[in-house]
């Protein structure tokens, strides 16, 4: 049985955890490039303020998305990714999301209902992480950098400290992601990997002579290696790379101009 499910909902397609949609306390969704209004390179879902697109379309690509995801009219909080490990937290819902777009971080934590809270990614890793029992909630960048540096760590080790969340109690949704086959690196990471990484045996591999990196399988030990239940990680574990139609994928288009999809998780005010 599938973990994930897919829906349609206005023209705009996502996926999503029907394990985190049991839960009355959150919202969430995986968005794809299907059903926004960008058109040439970013056709047609871009959600990124940074990629270069117009910054009209990209704030009416976020409504479509988040009417979709049936989550109200909330705006999106989302930060300057820069393939770091800095956790930034959401202390109040009054403060305006624009105050935080140039805030430069990988991961944004809260405990506010009605505070939505989204990553961007074209083929790094996107997790989210919810404490029903604490209600906080996490969104997390985990880039090459970021899962070589365990950004996850420092997530849970925040949400320990800030919400008091137990990691036995966390649900984690780990979306599409670029995997492993499609993920060659050079041989200077694949030496980083084996010096550094107590998980090198299980997340690096070797094809004719070139190195593979499975950045999912990283993320989700590094759950485990937190406290996680492994019967509480769930993945889209569908391949950035190997969907052009679905998804954009940063390799797939070799470096070149091109969108970016979101996670996006919310604490429900009305629940
Ligand atoms: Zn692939």
């Amino acid at each position: 049985m599938k973990e994930y499910a897919v829906q349609v909902n206005e023209g705009v397609k996502f996926y999503s955890i029907p394990a985190l949609e049991a839960l009355p306390q959150v919202c969430h969704g995986f968005s794809t490039r299907v059903g926004g209004v960008s058109t040439g390179a970013y056709k047609t879902m871009n959600l990124s303020l940074n990629a270069g697109e117009d910054t009209d379309l990209v704030e009416i690509n976020r409504c479509m998305f988040v009417k979709a995801l049936e989550a109200g009219n909330p705006e999106v909080y989302t930060v300057k990714q820069v393939h770091g490990t800095r956790v930034i937290r959401i202390e109040r819902k009054e403060t305006p999301a624009v105050e935080f777009r140039q805030a430069e971080g990988d991961a944004i934590v809260t405990d506010q209902p009605g505070v939505a809270i989204g990553v961007l990614t074209a083929d790094c890793v996107p997790v989210l992480l919810v404490d029903p029992v604490k209600r906080a909630i996490a969104a997390v960048h985990a880039g090459r950098e970021g899962t070589l540096q365990s950004i996850l760590t420092h997530v849970v080790q925040r949400m320990v400290k800030d919400f008091q969340s137990s990691p036995q109690e966390l649900y984690a949704a780990v979306g599409p992601a670029i995997e492993r086959d499609c993920y060659e690196v050079g041989a200077e990471i694949a030496e980083r990997v084996q010096n550094q990484s107590p998980y090198a045996a299980e997340v690096l591999s070797r094809r004719e002579g070139s190195y593979y990196l499975d950045l999912r399988k990283m993320n989700h030990l590094f759950l485990l290696g937190n406290g996680l239940r492994e019967e509480r990680i769930f993945h889209v574990d569908l391949c950035t790379v190997c969907h052009p139609r679905t998804f954009y994928s940063y390799r797939k288009n070799e470096g070149r101009e091109t969108g970016r999809m979101m996670a996006v998780i919310m604490l429900r005010e009305d629940e």
